[in-house]
């Protein structure tokens, strides 16, 4: 009889325990759906935000952004900071900087050791 009472409130405490379980569980589903919808609102987001700005920049320019993208591990472009490409981080000797100088506003850019399109900037050192 002892034992019968000592296995019922096993059973008892087991069964709260698992209840409790299921309600974590059931918690942290609903927290991971939550972050799920929110990371999918950000991708659309910036998806829409880049689709624009493909638009913006024209076929070529996007094609070879991808390119380069594939190429070198996910970044195509890097400032160009202190004389140095932002994506090798090899420092441009004065013959390229001195073209980059003479360069038009709008010209691609691209870094001859990596290959990346260099962002100009007013801290590039030119
Ligand atoms: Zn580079």
């Amino acid at each position: 009889m002892e034992r019968a009472e000592t296995l019922a409130s096993r059973v008892a405490e087991l069964e709260a325990r698992r209840t409790e379980v299921f309600g974590r569980l059931e918690r942290l589903e609903q927290e991971r759906a939550t972050a799920l919808a929110d990371l999918e609102a950000e991708a659309a987001k910036v998806g829409g935000g880049r689709a624009d700005i493909v638009a913006g920049v024209g076929d070529d320019l996007a094609g070879l952004y991808e390119k380069i993208r594939t190429q070198s591990g996910g970044l195509a472009a890097a400032e160009l900071r202190h004389r140095r490409c932002g994506g090798c981080r090899l420092e441009l000797n004065n013959v390229d900087l001195d073209r980059i100088r003479r360069a038009a506003e709008d010209e691609v850019i691209r870094c001859e050791e990596c290959r990346r399109i260099m962002i100009r900037t007013g801290e590039s050192g030119l």
